[in-house]
């Protein structure tokens, strides 16, 4: 999220520009598996950075969410308290919300919560009314920043991994605990990567979770990032009804706390956990975190009990031993380290990318504006905005649109085939799946896995064994070269 928003800021200036990214596809991070709310920014910190460039991150992403195509929603959120001890601190809340420019965050009898929120578990105590916190799409967002950075120039290189880092002409790359004096002046910066190595005059460091390895190979040693897991209980469509609003709990220090609500696919969510972990690989998710965020969710809303569940999920949250994020632009290195961004990284990502390209300004990145910056827009995956299946002029335009391949989302040929040949063409069946929705409907790809992996290695011209992440030993299977009928075969 944050380093797609920092190319595609960094693609309006006439730049050499590229984004490294070690996974096979951008957002698939922590970026993908988040609680996708819009945050306002009412509860930061006053003063910090994070509590400015949240601000301003809510402003800019609802300013270009909708000619990007990125689904948004802005369906408001209700602060609930639940005992006498966070009715008392609702008043604290609300002031620190105007200290952070939020005025219209007001408090709401018990009368109008439940008149709001008929569903809503007995016993609260009190609530605010947090009018402008919303939900978007996390998937769409990152391919959107850097599909528009790629059409501004920018070079995308996935499975790339930084491994070491060097001034030029040094040799050896440093390794993660090497140690050079801060601040010493660079020609350029020699990277060592997975895919070959990369000469850049500037580089900046957006490796989320591992954003401190990368800091420390640069010489500096400020911040280690502890991944702190959200764990999260996705329901099925037909809980949406239960509720209208984000409803929120009130925040403590180290986390916002378990939240319900609607996603933009028409879900409804429960989530997230905070805990601390040593592991930044580790995004199982576990019976006890279930069990607490049920327990939680019974308390809240108890019809989601009755529920369905679709999915489960974690995230890591790139959490550090700082209460603010980590963003400094060290000058005399020609390098930018972008790290910390915790809890709040997809609403702030745009605001993130102003900042940190406005102080690489400052510090001597020659940025001439080029006259014109091509600008795209995605392919609607949201429920609440126009989707191909139920446009007749879309369907007449190409037929494959009305031609329904995932059924619980709806899903069509056409835009499975537009995702395949997109301008960032996704690499395996997740990255289908975030660019379209299938296979992660109420039957999580029980009856269309086969189908879809058929188009999408028919359309791609790759083999069904590398579209199903299947070991060559094996798959046995050839590429697919035959028509529909001998793809559906294969993938049986
Ligand atoms: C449970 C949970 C709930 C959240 N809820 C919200 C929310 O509701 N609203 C909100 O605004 N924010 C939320 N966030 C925060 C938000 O998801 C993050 O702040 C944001 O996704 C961080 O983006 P990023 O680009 O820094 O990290 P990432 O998405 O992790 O991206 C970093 C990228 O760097 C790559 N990388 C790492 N090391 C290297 C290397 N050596 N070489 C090359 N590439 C490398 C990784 O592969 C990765 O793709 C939540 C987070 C979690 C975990």
């Amino acid at each position: 999220m944050v380093g797609t928003a920092i190319a595609r800021e960094l693609a309006r200036y006439r730049l050499d520009c590229v984004l490294l990214e070690a996974g096979p596809d951008v957002g698939a991070g922590t970026s993908k598996a988040n609680t996708a709310i819009w945050h306002t920014g009412f509860d930061a910190k006053p003063g910090t950075l994070e509590a400015r460039l949240v601000r301003r991150g809510h402003e800019l992403l609802g300013e270009h969410a909708p000619a990007l195509g990125i689904p948004l929603e802005r369906v408001g959120a209700l602060l609930v308290a639940w005992n006498a001890e966070e009715l008392a601190a609702l008043p604290g809340i609300r002031e620190r919300a105007e200290a952070n420019g939020c005025p219209d965050v007001r408090p709401v009898t018990l009368q109008e919560l439940y008149w709001r929120e008929p569903r809503l578990g007995p016993g609260a105590t009190g609530a605010l009314e947090v009018p402008g916190e919303g939900i978007l799409c996390p998937w769409t967002t990152p391919l959107a920043f850097a599909t528009e950075a790629v059409a501004g120039g920018v070079e995308l290189r996935l499975a790339t991994r930084v491994e070491g880092i060097a001034p030029e002409g040094s040799g050896e790359p440093r390794r993660p605990m090497g140690r050079v004096p801060v601040d010493q002046a660079l020609g350029a910066h020699e990277l060592a990567t997975t895919a070959g190595p990369v000469r850049a005059r500037w580089l900046v460091n957006a490796a989320g979770l591992h954003a401190d390895e990368l800091d420390r190979m640069l010489g500096h040693d400020g911040f280690t990032v502890t991944p702190r897991r959200g764990q999260l209980v996705v329901f099925d469509k037909l809980a949406r009804p239960l509720l209208r609003h984000i409803l929120l709990p009130v925040p403590t220090a180290t986390t916002k706390g378990v939240l319900v609500a609607p996603t933009v696919f028409g879900n409804l969510l429960l989530g997230p956990t905070a805990e601390d972990i040593g592991d930044k690989a580790d995004t199982a998710s576990t019976a006890e975190g279930l069990a607490g965020l049920l327990a939680r969710g019974a308390r809240i809303l108890p019809g989601l009990l009755a529920e369905e569940v679709t999915a489960v999920y974690a995230g890591l949250r790139a959490a550090t031993e700082h209460a603010d994020y980590q963003i400094r632009v060290h000058a005399g290195q020609r390098y930018a380290c972008v790290g910390g961004v915790r809890s709040t990284g997809l609403t702030s990502s745009l605001a993130i990318a102003e900042h940190v390209v406005g102080e690489l300004g400052r510090a001597g990145l020659p940025l001439h504006p080029k006259p014109s910056v091509e600008r795209v827009r995605m392919p609607n995956i949201g429920e609440a905005f126009p989707r191909p299946y139920r446009s007749a002029a879309a369907i007449a335009a190409d037929p494959d649109h009305g031609r329904i391949v995932c059924h619980c989302e709806r899903v069509t040929r056409g835009e499975l085939l537009a995702a395949v040949r997109g301008a960032i063409p996704p690499r395996d069946l997740d990255g289908l799946r975030r660019r379209t929705r299938a296979l992660m409907g109420r039957c999580q790809g029980f009856y269309c896995t086969g189908a879809v992996a058929s188009l999408f290695a028919e359309a791609s011209g790759r083999s069904m064994a590398e579209v199903l992440g299947v070991p060559p030993s094996r798959s046995g299977a050839a590429r697919v070269r035959g028509g529909p009928a001998r793809s559906r075969g294969a993938a049986t």
